[in-house]
């Protein structure tokens, strides 16, 4: 497997990093700051964890030093009170905290806005109550004394300098488990839920499921990162868990950049060394942290790290260098055989193929109603395998509802759809997305967070596997499977002639070729149905043309196209069959032909002419 730029770059900054904590501890003079650097590096494990949840999932939480708590109290009451060994409590306490991260999470993170902030605010207010007031096992106010250090073997670490290196071996590999993480299908699944939760459930990931999964795991980081912190000051204090350190450990993922580890890194020896720095500064010093802060957020609003970065990356690369591909280009090379130039009905016609009498999907009676509104009343139709069928109708006449009932997005109050001889009524988008079908959006919906390769990643999510552990560890079957996908992203880019602009932000690109871009995400997993909602719309003439070339030539690949599309010379030109909707309910059916000579179709659709 090829490792790519942002590979490279992770690995030159571990190994600057690991020489960087080698070296640290022997450039010290004082001994006071070797405590000042365990305590980043406790904070850094919670922070990467945070910065995964915040920065990729995109889920605030203000619960974290309740979850750091529950590690370091765990850890304590289990070494001093019932002997365990300190590894074990370490672990049984990252069990104790990701179940009760599970049970919080489970609920909450299914609800949007700012649910996940109050409830977890709510659950680090209850959890610093409950450790003040049960003093008999957490000790209440005054603390808990005389947690046993960790050893291996006959060696403790109960020195600073031993602590150093336990504690920053732990923080490098949760940065390494957290950088492979953000780089894996997991972290490209993360980001595009961040940027848009649907668009990411209709290309296959399980959007609710990765964002229990990523409070869980960050959760697990907070624990390991409190039992850490336990046992190497062997007293724990409900003050260090509060809510204001929630609050902090928020404020160092947004200032060292939210969707950067490194920034996570940044953020949390900035802040947490800043006290330290500022303290001959005695009464002014708050007054000067709140001013760095502003400056830095006023400066690099994206965070430090990742601000510093895209700066950088401003001066170093010639402006405008970008070399756009027109549209003229793409018409002309010698590998796309469209319809440049040709009037689409001639064109077309004669490269249109069988389509076999194999039903792909069968629509059975479906309504769906919102309010008032019929949006889809008793609908009942076929696509036949290997066709192109077009569904057709005024504004409003229900066809980008009834994509939405075939994919999942809303449920049919009547009806069954059924597709490859499955019933996929109820299922979600993710779940009907792994059975072979895909979609573009009338309104474009590219995870604009994230490169267009990344983007067409996203689209093979659903065929493939590399979850959560194999994401973090990167065993060789990871990178098989991530080559793979890889390949076909890019062959799927090449498809769409934006092959040279794989590794450019999404958001850069025009809105044609993000229009492209949307088909090439949804072939990408090789579907055996595309559901291909408006794709010319608002496009040009030679650019629908291309389009409808390249619609062809989907078909010809071997899938099924279901097409939403308000381009009457388009519709007729390709398709195989048209049904034409009118207020919720089909009013024709047939091949293109016997649709141009349908008199409900004329008077009632076009009120005349097609
Ligand atoms: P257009 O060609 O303009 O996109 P359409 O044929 O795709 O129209 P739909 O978007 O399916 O039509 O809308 C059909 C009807 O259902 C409209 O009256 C619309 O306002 C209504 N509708 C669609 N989605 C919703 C929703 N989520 N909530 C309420 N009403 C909706």
């Amino acid at each position: 497997m090829r490792i790519g730029l942002s590979g490279v770059k992770s690995l030159l900054g571990l190994a600057i990093l690991a020489v960087f904590i080698v070296l640290f501890p022997l450039a010290l003079s004082n001994p006071y700051y070797l405590n000042v650097a365990n305590i980043i590096g406790i904070n850094t494990i919670i922070v990467v964890g945070l910065t995964l949840l915040i920065g990729y999932a995109g889920q605030v939480s203000l619960g974290h030093a309740a979850f750091y708590g529950i590690g370091a109290y765990t850890s304590a009451i289990l070494t001093v009170t019932y002997g365990f060994n300190p590894w074990l409590a370490l672990v049984l306490a990252a069990l104790v905290t990701s179940s009760i991260a599970f049970i919080i999470g489970t609920p909450t993170l299914k609800l949007h806005g700012h649910y996940l902030v109050m409830a977890t605010l709510g659950f680090n207010l209850i959890a610093n109550i409950i450790i003040v007031q049960c003093d008999s096992v957490t000790g209440g106010p005054s603390g808990f004394p005389g947690v046993p250090p960790l050893a291996i073997g006959s060696w403790v670490f109960d020195s600073d300098i031993k602590m150093y290196c336990l504690i920053w071996s732990m923080a490098f590999i949760g940065i390494v488990l957290g950088l492979n993480l953000s780089m894996s299908r997991v972290g490209r699944g993360l980001r595009a839920l961040h940027s848009g939760e649907s668009a990411a459930n209709c290309m296959g990931v399980p959007a609710s499921k990765y964002k229990v999964k990523m409070f869980v795991l960050s959760a697990v980081f907070a624990s390991v990162a409190g039992s850490l912190y336990a046992h190497y000051l062997s007293f724990v204090s409900p003050k260090t868990f509060d809510i204001f350190f929630s609050v902090e450990l928020v404020t160092m993922v947004i200032v060292g950049g939210m969707g950067s580890i490194w920034g996570g890194l940044f953020g949390s020896a900035f802040l947490t060394s800043l006290p330290h720095l500022l303290s001959s500064l005695d009464e002014y010093k708050d007054i000067f942290y709140g001013f760095i802060l502003v400056v830095i957020l006023i400066f690099t609003p994206e965070g430090f790290i990742p601000g510093i970065l895209q700066k950088l990356d401003f001066y170093l690369k010639e402006k405008g260098q970008r070399n756009k591909k027109r549209l003229d280009d793409f018409l002309d090379e010698p590998g796309f055989n469209g319809v440049a130039g040709i009037p689409l009905a001639d064109s077309c016609s004669s490269k249109r193929l069988e389509a076999s009498n194999d039903i792909i999907l069968g629509i059975n009676n479906i309504s769906k109603s919102f309010g008032g509104i019929a949006a889809a009343s008793s609908l009942t139709f076929d696509v036949q395998k290997g066709s192109i069928t077009s569904l057709i109708g005024p504004n409003g006449a229900g066809k980008t509802t009834t994509i939405n009932l075939i994919y999942g997005v809303y449920k049919p109050n009547l009806g069954t759809i059924i597709f490859r001889n499955n019933r996929i009524n109820g299922l979600y988008p993710y779940q009907i997305a792994a059975m072979g079908m895909a979609r573009t959006f009338q309104n474009l919906q590219i995870f604009d967070n994230i490169t267009v390769l990344e983007n067409v990643m996203v689209g093979a999510h659903a065929i493939s596997h590399n979850e959560f552990f194999v994401s973090m560890l990167h065993p060789p079957s990871y990178w098989k499977e991530e080559k793979l996908i890889r390949e076909k992203a890019l062959e799927a880019l090449s498809f769409f002639g934006l092959e040279k602009e794989a590794d450019l932000p999404a958001c850069q690109l025009s809105f044609g070729e993000q229009k492209r871009l949307e088909m090439a995400r949804a072939i990408v997993s090789e579907p055996e149905l595309i559901l291909l909602d408006e794709p010319v719309a608002g496009l040009n003439r030679a650019e629908s043309i291309t389009i409808a070339g390249l619609i062809m030539k989907i078909r010809s690949r071997g899938t099924t196209v279901l097409l939403v599309e308000h381009d009457i010379n388009v519709v007729m030109s390709i398709s195989d069959k048209v049904v034409v909707l009118n207020y919720g309910t089909m009013i024709a059916e047939g091949t293109p032909i016997q649709i141009q000579k349908n008199e409900l179709v004329l008077s009632a659709y076009l009120g005349g002419s097609l």
